[in-house]
């Protein structure tokens, strides 16, 4: 089949996140086939991302032939060099991993065979949730058993009190079995990260994510070995197998957390996951409870642990994509719906057709 028809839209979105989301959020980016096909991807980059598919993206794939999982990749290949002088980096990936999920989506529904298939096949039925937000009391009502809280360090010392009281809530409400990680959001540096080695260890905890910028990764090499048990992770603003190259290189991540709608796309991500294994690391995805990554881990390519943003249980989050699975008791069962399985709901994305 040959691509027809490009487009990349920016959804109403309602909520704000910080400052940035109400222009530079989410995309849903549409790829139409001669036979009719339509798939569909998701990105980041928001307005500046909707230019680079509408403005360059476009001409680049229309005419262009995919029959299997090696065109993606020569797709993926072009469009990472037609990008490079403004690319490389940040939001032309961004917009990049969109086009490249709504190949996978396309893919996968013209040979009716979901994603993970395309993939090596399916691995695991069903994928170890775990729950990020505020609110482990009712995470363990739903019945989850690994749990990550947040911490900002705002650069006065009760940040040590209210990262031990995080993890005591947490252990009081998740039991001593659970899974308990802290994820700071490069708010902590390498004395504040050593410290709260020191005083979280009764906790024991399982990750600290994002302890400092990933331009910092010689701190994190040095910190690293220094924290045992504790794992250090990383990665959400990494992008392609070219910046996991540097993060491999450098040695200073335990785990890597590519978000497959931002790195790159399935394509990236597959290079990023072999990547891992060459060097040791683990892969547990960024928000990989959806099901741009359920795919990647449900056909075994990487750890197997899917994060699912809940926030709290008074949270109304809006519904983008619809048919993506529930997790149940904690785990996430994978559809075998053709392609990726999930479809945008139109009254949040107008005029996507
Ligand atoms: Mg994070």
């Amino acid at each position: 089949m040959k691509i027809v028809h490009v487009s990349a839209h920016y959804p109403r979105w309602q909520q704000t996140l910080g400052g940035w989301r109400p222009r530079l959020w989410q995309i849903v980016v549409r790829v139409e086939s001669d036979t009719g096909v339509v798939g569909y991807g998701y990105g980041g980059g928001g307005e500046a991302a909707l230019a680079i598919v509408n403005g360059h993206f476009q001409e680049l794939l229309e005419g262009r032939s995919v029959e299997n999982v090696g065109d993606i990749q020569t797709i993926w290949d072009d469009l990472y060099f037609a990008s490079i002088p403004y690319g490389r980096r940040g939001v032309g990936i961004m917009a990049l991993s969109g086009v490249d999920l709504a190949l996978w989506d396309m893919l996968g529904k013209a040979t009716e065979r979901p994603v993970y298939d395309l993939l090596g096949g399916l691995q695991r039925p069903q994928v170890r949730a775990y729950a990020t937000g505020s609110d482990p009391e009712w995470f363990a009502q739903l019945g989850f058993n690994a749990y990550k809280f947040s911490h900002r360090w705002t650069g006065d010392p009760t940040g040590y009190d209210t990262a031990i009281a995080a993890a005591e809530t947490a252990r009081h409400h998740l039991g001593d079995h659970a899974l308990v990680m802290a994820d700071c959001y490069l708010s902590w540096d390498a004395a504040v990260t050593l410290e709260m080695a020191r005083r979280l260890a009764p906790y024991n905890l399982y990750w600290f994510e994002d302890v400092l910028t990933p331009d910092h990764l010689a701190e994190q090499a040095e910190v690293r070995p220094l924290i045992k048990p504790v794992q250090l992770a990383g990665g959400e603003h990494e992008f392609t197998q070219f910046g996991f190259g540097e993060v491999a290189r450098s040695g200073a991540l335990d785990i890597w957390q590519p978000d497959v709608t931002w790195c790159g796309g399935i394509t990236a991500t597959v290079r990023i996951c072999q990547l891992a294994q060459e060097s040791g690391a683990k892969v547990i995805l960024h928000r990989g409870g959806e099901v741009w990554g359920l795919h990647l881990i449900a056909a075994g390519l990487c750890d197997d642990m899917g994060e699912l943003v809940l926030g709290h249980r008074k949270a109304q989050p809006e519904q983008l994509w619809l048919g993506a699975p529930q997790a149940i008791d904690g785990y996430l069962p994978v559809s075998d719906t053709p392609g990726l399985g999930v479809r945008p709901n139109q009254e949040m994305v107008p005029g996507l057709g």
